[in-house]
């Protein structure tokens, strides 16, 4: 029979969810929906001057943003709980007494200290980083309770691992050293061991500590940024994991399916920006008309746009037509101005490149244009080639030109496509600001 996998996340409320809580909380949700386990949500707030209800709820929904659903926790409940340290005071104070009355443990005023054995090796198998041997010799004795009574972390996460019935321990490389000492505490109550595996640092491109400094740091900066969750999602996944072959864009069902632990690398991962922009982007380009409108909506109107005055079957012609451009949704609605407002376009061009020369020629052009009868892009390309070949000038400079008209950018989809959603009025319009076709 193969067990029933049971993990937990074990965040501390003292911030919000960063990367590195986000990533941890990923692995291990994986490694649960994988082998059809259990995954646990456990609030450590023993740390009462820095853990705020507040920071709770907002790791809970920096999780369910990026779509990392727990079984058990504070809100769900459980056959284990209480699922929040605060409320497990009474269980830590038994199981101190316990190791009290066996005399692993002693009073230190109102504190409870272990005695840590000596000439003891402590050894251990991690799934990532293999055999692990300590000295007992290496430790002072482990406080368990403070004099005011609430636990601390070594002694809480044993005590709840152990009654919280969790067969794997799934947890960042700065916890390594902690769990021979954690490793001590299971042996002098006689229990049997989780199996342990300890997730690689994540290093920023500059193989520093990832901080700040590295970019957004908690896992709401990058919805805000307009990051989607399944491309963070599968960002995360790549720091010290990857599904075995080539592919590195990959949904959630895919890594469900293909993630295993016997894959985490012990090497530190490295956290490059730009990679997270291109994921990012390709799950952006696997986004329906629908969903795109409703991500880059909220952009829009950040921006000043008018999205109620459109209509939602252009604004999605319009996102269509974007054809993939822009890293996030953030992006993509900068990029796309233009479809929603005149306004943008005024401000990031003065036609000031037109010289009388020029002018006298994109005149005649755009005159003749504005007459086709009918109003699409392959009567618009037809009758451009027709008139480039007359005048003996390039396709490009009239596009140029044109697309610096209607868009103010140097970049956009092809410039008939744009004219053709726009429509006839409103190019017109464009162009009579800029002075064509003169009169
Ligand atoms: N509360 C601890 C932390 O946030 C949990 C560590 C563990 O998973 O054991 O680092």
């Amino acid at each position: 029979m193969t067990e029933h996998v049971r993990v937990r996340f074990a965040p501390s409320p003292t911030g919000a969810l960063h990367i590195g809580g986000g990533h941890t909380a990923l692995f291990n949700w994986l490694w649960a929906r994988h082998t059809g386990g259990t995954f646990v949500l456990r609030i450590e707030d023993t740390d009462r001057q820095r853990s705020t209800v507040e920071y709770e709820k907002t790791i809970m929904s920096g999780m369910q943003w990026l779509g990392l659903d727990w079984d058990e926790g504070p809100d769900r409940g459980g056959d284990f709980g209480p699922y929040r340290q605060s409320e497990r005071l009474e269980m830590y104070r038994t199981h101190a007494e316990l190791l009290l009355s066996e005399g692993c443990a002693y009073r230190d005023g109102e504190a409870v200290i272990f005695r840590v054995p000596q000439g003891k090796t402590i050894s251990f198998d991690d799934a990532v980083y293999g055999n692990i041997t300590m000295q007992s010799e290496t430790y002072k004795d482990i406080v368990l309770l403070k004099s005011d009574g609430f636990p601390t972390y070594n002694f809480a996460a044993v005590v709840d691992d152990y009654t919280m019935d969790i067969t794997w321990v799934i947890r960042g490389e700065d916890h390594i050293m902690n769990t021979p000492k954690q490793i001590l505490l299971y042996d002098a109550f006689g229990w049997r061991l989780p199996r342990f595996a300890h997730l690689p640092m994540i290093l920023g491109t500059d193989k520093k500590k990832l901080s700040k400094r590295h970019g957004a740091t908690s896992v709401y900066e990058y919805r805000d940024l307009g990051f989607l969750p399944d491309g963070v999602f599968n960002f995360l996944a790549l720091l010290g994991w990857n599904p075995g072959d080539e592919r590195e864009v990959f949904d959630r069902k895919e890594a469900v399916s293909l993630f295993e632990l016997s894959r985490v690398t012990k090497k530190a991962a490295v956290f490059d920006m730009n990679k997270c922009h291109h994921i990012n982007q390709e799950h952006l380009k696997r986004c329906s008309p629908e969903t795109l409108f409703e991500l880059v909506s909220p952009f829009w109107k950040e921006l000043g746009l008018p999205v109620e005055s459109h209509s939602r079957a252009f604004l999605e012609k319009a996102l269509v037509l974007m054809g993939g451009r822009g890293q996030t949704t953030r992006e993509l609605a900068e990029y796309s101005d233009y479809f929603l407002s005149f306004a943008p376009v005024i401000s990031r061009y003065t036609a000031s490149d037109l010289d009388p020369g020029k002018r006298a020629l994109l005149d005649d052009f755009f005159r003749k244009l504005l007459v086709l009868d009918v109003w699409n892009v392959s009567s618009m390309e037809e009758m451009t080639r027709r008139w480039v070949e007359a005048n003996g000038v390039k396709m490009k400079d009239v596009a140029m030109a044109f697309r610096w008209i209607l868009t103010g950018r140097k970049v956009s989809p092809g410039i008939f496509e744009v004219a053709e959603l726009l429509g006839r009025d409103e190019v017109a319009k464009r162009l009579a600001h800029y002075g064509f076709p003169g009169a």
